[in-house]
């Protein structure tokens, strides 16, 4: 079956960054047309009126923990530190006892159909546990793409190390159900050479990136200097990891000297700027990330620590957050759209595949209604407003439609995959029955 998007305004995030009224042909998950002409259509095909509604490329959360998504609202009002070493949730071992197996497995499944109904097409989530095989279903059901941050250990809270064969056969599976496997490594409070040279090698081994949380706190930066007298990025260096694998998640503490060998290495920052705001981390120097000319993506994080996964409001923030910081002309809409399409591709080596509307890539498209009080009026013209719109005025409710690698998975803001009410229903019960009682 093709899909046909008839003449509907598009920001195609293309290399020439195009906005106009276009027709789109979908077929056998790819964009096969981006025509200015009327496309033809046939019986048989799905056929979708453009009018009142904008296109945008699939949007990619580039960094999110989707297992913690029933302890949503919790922990609020802490630091990471606090939240690590002393507070409520580290005393329940980050809620070890009632986020068990099915629960962890309700919350991916809850916060894969909350990303996508939001528009988002690609989601890289980084699971807490170890999951081996369990991993693929949730994702497949819900119908996003995407990639999953596999720990070296079975358990975070007891640092159990996972065997290499048991890792290799998680990733094999993974790669063979089209999921992109990604190694994680520790963030500064655990780094040892051994274990992130040994981790950097694995990911070259399986043709992989490497994750890690990167210079996002201050008492993180702190143990780097005490233990090593430098900093994060340096220190990567030093070791011989700081290669084109690498994905750093949050990037808030890093300098110009950093940023540079960032570049120079081919790596990519993911930033969560509502989590760094909510937990106080800080404000990443985003906008000379993008001066600098970065791979950048942006993440919403996961629920104890931004609450949603609105990328639409992640961009918001974003594009707030620079601005607060470097002025209101440092960072424009078009940067902040760019960070949640073709910069999070180019952060996971996708951009050839996704990111932009454009002919021959993965057809991930979001078609966002604008018939809505709050997004009137929309043009474009020799005036436009619809880059403002997008990052600012849209949220995740106003998605219409989700089209992810060619096939409709939201449908008029409904999800045409899983049985949405019943498992809100379950997750519900869970969540309350685990934490209502909760001392
Ligand atoms: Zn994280």
């Amino acid at each position: 079956m093709k899909i046909i998007i008839e003449d509907i305004l598009t920001v195609t995030m293309n290399a020439k960054r195009d906005i106009g009224r276009f027709s789109l042909c979908i077929e056998n998950g790819t964009i096969e047309r981006v025509s200015k002409k009327h496309i033809e259509t046939k019986r048989g095909d799905y056929i979708i009126e453009g009018k009142g509604k904008v296109a945008i490329p699939g949007l990619i959360n580039g960094h999110i923990h989707c297992d913690v998504t029933l302890a949503r609202g919790l922990g609020d009002g802490l630091s990471l530190y606090q939240q690590d070493h002393d507070s409520f949730v580290s005393k329940k071992g980050w809620f070890s006892d009632e986020l068990d197996r099915e629960a962890r497995h309700i919350s991916r499944i809850l916060q894969y159909i909350e990303a996508v109904k939001g528009g988002t097409s690609f989601i890289c989530d980084v699971p807490f546990w170890h999951y081996g095989d369990e991993l693929v279903q949730p994702l497949k059901e819900v119908g996003l793409s995407g990639a999953v941050v596999l720990d070296y250990r079975k358990n975070f809270l007891t640092k159990e190390r996972i065997n290499k064969e048991e890792y290799l056969k998680t990733v094999m599976y993974l790669k063979d159900n089209g999921i992109m496997p990604v190694v994680e490594a520790p963030a500064e409070e655990d780094f040892s050479e051994d274990l992130l040279v040994q981790l950097s090698r694995w990911a070259q081994e399986f043709d992989t990136l490497l994750h890690l949380h990167l210079a996002e706190t201050q008492w993180r930066i702190k143990i780097i200097r005490e233990k090593f007298n430098t900093t994060s990025v340096r220190y990567l260096k030093d070791i011989g990891v700081l290669t084109n694998r690498i994905i750093g998640s949050h990037g808030v503490y890093i300098d110009d000297e950093e940023i540079a060998m960032i570049k120079d290495a081919g790596a990519g920052i993911v930033n969560c700027p509502t989590a760094e705001m909510k937990i106080a981390d800080g404000i990443a120097p985003v906008a000379k990330f993008m001066q600098n000319d970065l791979k950048l993506g942006l993440g919403t994080d996961g629920a104890l620590w931004n609450d949603s996964s609105d990328m639409f409001s992640e961009i918001k923030t974003l594009l707030l957050a620079q601005r607060v910081q470097n002025g209101a002309s440092s960072f424009n809409a078009e940067s902040a759209l760019h960070a949640a399409t073709l910069g999070g591709a180019e952060a996971f080596g996708l951009e050839r595949e996704l990111g932009s509307i454009e002919r021959g890539k993965r057809a991930s498209i979001v078609i966002i209604d604008c018939l809505k009080p709050h997004l009137i009026p929309f043009y474009h013209g020799t005036q436009s407003n619809i880059l403002q719109l997008v990052t600012s005025c849209v949220h995740a409710q106003d998605v219409d439609t989700v089209i992810v690698d060619g096939k409709l998975v939201v449908e008029k803001g409904k999800l045409r995959t899983v049985d949405e009410q019943s498992l809100l229903h379950k997750a519900q019960e869970l969540g309350e029955k685990k934490f209502f009682h909760l001392k």
